[in-house]
C-alpha cells in the first residue's frame, strides 16, 4: 500500500508517535501549523472522512476522545485547541488517509484560509 501514513503505521517511515493501539496512532506533524499539531489517524487504511460508514461511528468517536487527551497532556485544555479533519481537493486534504489535526499552543484565526 503506497500510502504516507499507512507506512508510518506500519513504522516504514519514521515520525514522533505519541499514542498508538490497535485501532489508532498518533503523531506529530512533519510541518506544524502551531506549537502542537498531532495527527491522530486509524490504522485502517480510509481515503476519506466520507467513507467513514455508521458502523465507524466508534471510531470517529474515539479518535476525537484521543485527541481530547492528547490536548490535555499537551497543556492545551485549559486555553483551548482546534480539532480538524480536510476532506477532499476544497477542504484542503493532501494525504487520502483519514486524520484528525489536532492544533494549539496559539490563537486560531476564523475563518481558516
Ligand atoms: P491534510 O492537508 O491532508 O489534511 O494534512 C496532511 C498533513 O500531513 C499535513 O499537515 C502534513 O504536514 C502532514 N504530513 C505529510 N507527510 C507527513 C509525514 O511524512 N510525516 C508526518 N509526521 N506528517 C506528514
Ligand atoms: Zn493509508
Amino acid at each position: 500500500m503506497d500510502c504516507i501514513f499507512c507506512k508510518i503505521a506500519r513504522g516504514e517511515i519514521s515520525s514522533a508517535i505519541v499514542h498508538r493501539d490497535d485501532e489508532l496512532i498518533a503523531f506529530r506533524d512533519v510541518q506544524p501549523q502551531a506549537p502542537t499539531h498531532v495527527l491522530v489517524i486509524p490504522v485502517r487504511h480510509v481515503e476519506t472522512i466520507l467513507d467513514l460508514k455508521s458502523a465507524d461511528s466508534g471510531l470517529i468517536g474515539r479518535m476525537v476522545l484521543l485527541a481530547n487527551e492528547l490536548a490535555e497532556k499537551e497543556g492545551l485544555a485549559q486555553n483551548g485547541y482546534r480539532l480538524v479533519f480536510n476532506c477532499k481537493s476544497y477542504g484542503g486534504q493532501a494525504v487520502y488517509h483519514v486524520h484528525l489535526h489536532l492544533l494549539g499552543g496559539r490563537r486560531m484565526t476564523w475563518p481558516p484560509g
